[in-house]
């Protein structure tokens, strides 16, 4: 069971026809074991969609896989990075420096990127720590700290956090001479996720956005917005008005059905949205408190059987999720005098 919902991420490079391969990098310690690299391969170059972490093992990982192709690094043209996550961006950056490829992502991240770089500068905390406190879970940040600083294995922040060469804006046609491609912006698992929509290939390259096994997480960034997960509810309506188009994400297997999956997570929400109104029933209750009383992962695990990273983003979700119940009326915020705020139905 184990080897086969891993199988996308240990099996090598993928053809996927039309040009394209799959190449999963690897990604260190991560729970996502492998990020997706598509190449798309034309007479004239190959072009990227997203680039992998910078990382020694992910860079030869994807010279020999591009060798398999008769191609090097240097015959990349183009990054297309559909968001800022390190898993995504940073190795495009680093090999920006060395090569002639150029980086773009969308201009929604900009934020983001502006907020890394302070966060680095000032030794701050980022948005996701901060947050925190005002969700009633002041504890998890300290713990959570001293995982995120920074190791010796990860990028050099200078480097990886420079800004892309160009920045895309939503409906930007991409023009690969083989193959036209349109970026959209799909906020929600950041502010500034774009995917990249093949109309003649029926192919979306998703992203994050819409990943087959398990369901992004909503507004893990730096810049924290309240509406996070309202804006990844849109994004996801969003992909409902293009045609059904084949899945390639950038964690897990190449699904047949766009819609399918954007359903699934539709309803995955949905249930969620009902559990966390469900918390408020009684008294009010921070998103620390909401995120005890509901199951955590597919294998429906106590909260407080979570690690501390995991417990950030299960807090930091729920707080989405009632935010989400604040803009449907269906629930109200306070603020105590300590800044901690709590949710509770209206009239209740
Ligand atoms: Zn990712």
């Amino acid at each position: 069971m184990q080897a086969d919902r891993h199988a996308w991420a240990n099996q090598g490079m993928e053809e996927l026809g039309g040009g394209i391969y799959r190449i999963p990098l690897p990604l260190p310690g991560d729970a996502l074991t492998a990020v997706n690299v598509y190449a798309l391969v034309g007479p004239d170059g190959v072009d990227l969609i997203d680039s992998g972490m910078a990382l020694v093992q992910a860079r030869e990982r994807l010279t020999k896989d591009l060798a398999l192709l008769g191609l090097s690094l240097g015959d990349i043209r183009n990054f297309f990075i559909t968001h800022v996550h390190q898993d995504h961006y940073t190795l495009a950056v680093e090999l920006r420096t060395t090569l002639a490829g150029k980086v773009s992502l969308g201009e929604g991240e900009r934020v983001n990127l502006e907020a890394i770089r302070a966060v680095h500068e000032r030794h701050s905390d980022p948005g996701f720590i901060e947050m925190l406190y005002g969700m009633g879970a002041g504890h998890i940040a300290d713990q959570v700290r001293g995982f995120l600083a920074p190791g010796p294995g990860d990028p050099q922040p200078g480097l990886a956090w420079a800004d892309p060469d160009r920045w895309l804006t939503d409906g930007a046609v991409l023009d690969l001479g083989s193959r036209t491609l349109r970026t959209l912006h799909t906020p929600g698992h950041t502010s500034g996720h774009v995917v990249f929509h093949d109309a003649t290939g029926g192919i979306l390259f998703a992203g994050d956005h819409i990943l087959p096994h398990i369901t992004p997480s909503i507004g893990f960034q730096p810049v924290i917005i309240r509406t996070a997960l309202a804006e990844y509810l849109s994004s996801l309506q969003l992909m409902l008005t293009l045609p059904d188009s084949k899945l390639f994400a950038a964690h897990g297997p190449v699904r047949d059905s766009t819609h399918s999956r954007v359903n699934e997570l539709l309803e995955h929400h949905e249930k969620r949205l009902a559990q966390t109104l469900e918390t408020a029933s009684g008294e009010p209750v921070t998103a620390f408190a909401a995120a005890n009383e509901i199951p955590w992962t597919r294998r429906q695990r106590k909260f407080s059987e979570l690690d501390p990273m995991s417990q950030l983003l299960a807090v930091g979700e729920t707080a989405a999720h009632l935010e989400v119940l604040i803009a449907r009326g269906q629930l109200n915020r306070q603020r105590s005098p300590e800044g901690i705020e709590s949710y509770f139905i209206p009239g209740a």
